[in-house]
């Protein structure tokens, strides 16, 4: 179903080149409005604190408070020169491997999947609802987080237990922040001048949510989330890897039910947990003041990153690049030195110099004498949607009749 239409959203006209990109979340609703004719960036926003106080009411309101901040700047959702849609919809199952021209059989589909992502689907289903209720007649494209890992081999996607269970209620490792790991690899093998076929990455996604993933000739092979965002690399308030034995301790000795569990590792976890604060520049203000808390929460932060470098060293054989981006990635060399600290063995030799020079761009921090490169890429999640709507938007797939 990948892809296919089933309404008749006209093509768009010669000068409508803009796209809007709508990520909506549990609590805010992000929207960029790009031009694609040079992929610049119209406006931007956020509607945050949805059902909060001080916030907006519902998911409804904050897409109406989106479209009239547009119409303000003389942008509204109106304009013929608006082509696309694009949504960023979190969980796309084992249904939805690509960029989706939605049709009501897609939201029916999406809806499907809200149990494995009971937090983000529903707000993406009303993002599109709406967008679609306010422009009928454009072409509106889902892009899903996990299509990126739709290509994980059943070897490294497959948790180890009964496979009946597994199946009947999808559990399976699906992966996440897929859009970013696919740009991100992509633009770090165009840093090295080689096409994304001849090169292997490992990519650390480090934001306030967290993952790695191992990517072979621009195919992902493996990642560290897992059914959810929860599995994997320690992250601003999410645990990452426990012990599956640490819920049912939690649950026969502390009495916890399954909803103070679920906030335990979602939201008291991580960063956050460990120290009490989730943002890295405040961790590295009191490291420098001696605080222990802190040095042990980037110290746990760090050893895990360094385990899933090893293990996807180990998965690819042969690594061409390691590439950190996103707010921890791209902003501190204190976590990129120390994660890949000693292991010259590995083929990984940082530049210290380098690594430590403030940049915006994608760039290189490794040594030139390093066989693995080492690269600071800006994730662009916003770029990516829009670059894969307008391609959908341009050229429709033929309806199979
Ligand atoms: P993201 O989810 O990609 O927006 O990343 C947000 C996180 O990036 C914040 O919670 C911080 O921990 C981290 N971050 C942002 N700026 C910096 C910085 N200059 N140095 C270290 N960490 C940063």
């Amino acid at each position: 179903m990948n892809g296919r239409a089933t309404t008749g959203a006209a093509r768009p006209a010669a000068d409508a080149t803009r796209v809007l990109v709508l990520n909506s979340g549990s609590s805010s609703v992000k929207y960029q409005l790009l031009d694609m004719a040079d992929e610049s960036r119209l406006a931007s926003g956020l509607v945050e604190r949805i059902g909060e106080e001080g916030g907006v009411a519902d998911h409804t309101a904050a897409l109406d408070r989106a479209a009239r901040e547009l119409k303000d700047r003389g942008l509204g959702l109106d304009s013929p020169r608006l082509a696309a849609i694009g949504h960023r919809v979190v969980h796309g199952g084992t249904r939805f491997t690509a960029p989706t021209l939605i049709t009501d059989e897609v939201v029916e589909e999406i809806r499907r999947l809200v149990p494995l992502a009971p937090l983000h689907n529903p707000a993406n289903i009303t993002g599109i609802t709406v967008a679609r209720e306010l422009r009928p007649d454009l072409p509106q494209v889902a892009v899903f987080d996990t299509a990126f890992h739709s290509t994980v081999p059943e070897a490294a996607a497959r948790y180890a237990i009964d496979t009946e269970t597994a199946d009947r209620y999808g559990i399976r490792r699906y992966g996440f922040h897929g859009t970013s790991h696919a740009f991100v690899s992509a633009a770090t093998a165009e840093l090295l001048g080689r096409a994304p076929a001849e090169v292997n990455v490992i990519v650390l996604h480090l934001g306030n949510g967290a993952s790695a993933s191992a990517v072979r000739g621009g195919v992902c092979v493996d990642t560290s989330m897992g059914l959810t965002p929860l599995e994997g690399l320690v992250m601003g308030t999410r645990s990452g890897d426990v012990d599956p034995g640490v819920l049912l301790h939690l649950e026969r000795e502390a009495g916890m039910s399954t909803d103070e569990v679920d906030r335990l590792l979602n939201k008291r976890s991580g960063l956050l947990g460990l120290c009490g604060d989730n943002d890295m520049r405040e961790i590295g203000r009191r490291m420098a003041e001696g605080d222990a808390a802190a040095q042990l929460a980037f110290d746990v932060y760090v050893h895990r990153l360094r385990r899933y470098v090893g293990a996807f060293t180990a998965v690819l054989g042969r690594v061409d690049a390691v590439v950190f981006t996103a707010g921890v990635g791209e902003n501190s060399a204190a976590v990129r030195e120390a994660a890949l600290r000693g292991l010259e063995p590995l083929g990984i030799e940082m530049d210290s110099v380098r690594n430590a020079v403030r940049a915006s761009g994608p760039r290189l921090v490794s040594a030139p004498s390093s066989r693995v490169a080492v690269a600071v890429v800006p994730t662009d999640e916003e770029l990516a949607i829009a670059r894969d709507t307008y391609a959908l938007a341009l050229h429709p797939p033929q309806e199979v009749g």
